[in-house]
């Protein structure tokens, strides 16, 4: 059995790990466009800075997931309490919100978010992003924060995305099911009656978040498993209806008797017309620490700020940057149409003033700006979503997996645990997007 694995990011890393050390005698190849492996869970090391993309906390309550992980890191792991930030009416404020943090709120948000309370909006059919929003939280949160934010990052507007991006989203910040952010209800009883629920996440003790992957490089090559670096697969080769290879950028093909596609479904499918949104990230290295609130991240709704999240590495790990420096992380979201996503350093200005603005640099501070275009980070969810990935028609041997293979807005967590009940011969489905 030839199995080839299509991209190294953590879903494809984890399959050829765990194929290798079940020792069945599979010949394992991995295939990764890029010159390192770690897909979106990569780092960038420059000058002593260690950057990765915008933010990567680890956190899950899969049990399997957790000892996966232990397994792989041993002792090479810290734990770290979460902390988020969100930016409105020109402050930093706690996310899940607290009591102290809204008190510098405009009297009218607060008061109009007080009658929304007893009058959301009554929308018996909920498909879209904003249904989900208003429905949930009101229209002056709605109207106030994310309406601005998800058109900011999406280049959408709320009632053109599938009610699933809500529900993903919201999930995806809060990171722990004990917290509850997911209603205006549970918003204010958190203020009210704060439970101390703390929520601590994996990182690794050295290097960024690709350390996880590139430990499992290693496992890999020691168990004799194929790992080719910027080796980029432009498609499959199909005969009777069953995948026979991959096929290279280069045109020669690589035999295979099943194979595991991560990279981006819109690569095999592109008559689905599905569409993903690029980040660019700026890795800001900075001379001096900023005093600023300890979030690991914080998002920026206002829709004149460039960027809509900024990350502190040092507030996961101090030895992220040299001794007595700083940095910040600017995630820029955009479609490959965008000037920026074309020439990055025509926004250096903008960016510097937007940082200023929200006190995240100070002065002349900055040492260098590493720009990093990361392509298809985010599966736009449209209304027809669903109906788009249904109309796919897989041959025998191919499944497709991970973010990007099944268009499913996840976590890194969720990328392992697919990947280990792929491996541990649970039925494969393969319409795992709809698990969330
Ligand atoms: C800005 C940001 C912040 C995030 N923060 C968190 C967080 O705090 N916590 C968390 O748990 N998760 C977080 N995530 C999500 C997490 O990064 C992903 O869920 C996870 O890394 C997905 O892994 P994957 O292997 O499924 O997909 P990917 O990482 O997308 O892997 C796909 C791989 O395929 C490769 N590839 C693409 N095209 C080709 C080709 N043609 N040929 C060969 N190879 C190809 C890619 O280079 C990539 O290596 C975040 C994601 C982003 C974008």
């Amino acid at each position: 059995m030839k199995t080839v694995i299509v991209g190294a990011g953590l879903s494809g890393l984890t399959l050829a790990e765990r194929i290798l050390s079940s020792d069945t005698g599979e010949q394992v190849t991995v295939l990764e466009r890029e010159d390192a492996p770690g897909g979106l869970a990569r780092s960038f090391h420059v000058d002593g800075f260690d950057f990765d993309i915008g933010p990567h906390r680890f956190h899950t309550f899969n049990t399997e997931v957790d000892s996966y992980l232990r397994e792989i890191l041993a002792d090479c792991f810290i734990r770290i309490s979460r902390k988020s930030s969100v930016h409105m009416a020109g402050k930093y404020r706690n996310w899940p919100l607290t009591l102290a943090s809204v008190a510098g709120l405009p009297f009218p948000v607060l008061w109009k978010s007080f009658l929304d309370l007893f009058s959301k909006p009554d929308i018996p059919d909920i498909k879209s992003f904003a249904d989900f929003i208003r429905s949930r939280y009101g229209d002056n949160l709605y109207n106030f924060f994310f309406s601005g934010y998800t058109r900011k990052f999406t280049g959408i507007d709320a009632e053109k995305l599938h009610v699933d991006w809500a529900q993903a989203g919201v999930n995806r910040a809060v990171i722990d099911n004990r917290v509850k952010a997911d209603s205006l209800l549970s918003l204010v009883k958190g203020m009210l009656l704060p439970k101390p629920v703390e929520t601590k996440f994996y990182y690794p003790s050295h290097g960024g978040i690709q350390t996880f992957c590139n430990l499992q490089c290693e496992r890999i090559q020691a168990a004799g498993g194929e790992l080719h670096l910027s080796t980029r697969v432009k498609g499959i080769s199909v005969e009777n209806h069953s995948v026979s290879g991959v096929v290279l950028d280069n045109g020669k093909t690589v035999h295979a008797d099943r194979v595991f596609w991560t990279a981006p479904i819109t690569i095999l499918y592109p008559e689905t017309e599905l569409t993903f949104i690029n980040t660019l990230v700026a890795n800001v290295a900075l001379h001096s620490e900023v005093s600023r609130n300890d979030y690991q991240w914080c998002y920026f709704g206002h829709e004149d700020l460039i960027f809509s999240r900024l990350t502190i590495p040092r507030n996961f790990r101090a030895d992220c940057v040299p001794a007595g420096r700083d940095s910040v992380i600017a995630e820029i979201t955009c479609n490959s149409e965008s000037e920026f996503w074309k020439d990055p350093k025509i926004v250096r200005e903008r960016l510097t003033k937007d940082l200023k603005s929200v006190g995240a640099i100070k002065g002349d501070d900055i040492i260098f700006i590493d720009w990093q275009r990361i392509p298809e980070t985010y599966p736009v969810y449209s209304l027809d979503y669903k109906k788009r990935l249904s109309s796919i028609n897989v041959p025998q041997g191919l499944f497709l997996t991970g973010r990007s293979g099944s268009f499913w807005y996840n976590n890194m967590d969720h990328s392992i645990a697919q990947a280990l009940s792929i491996v541990q011969g649970s039925e494969f489905r393969q319409d795992f997007w709809n698990e969330r």
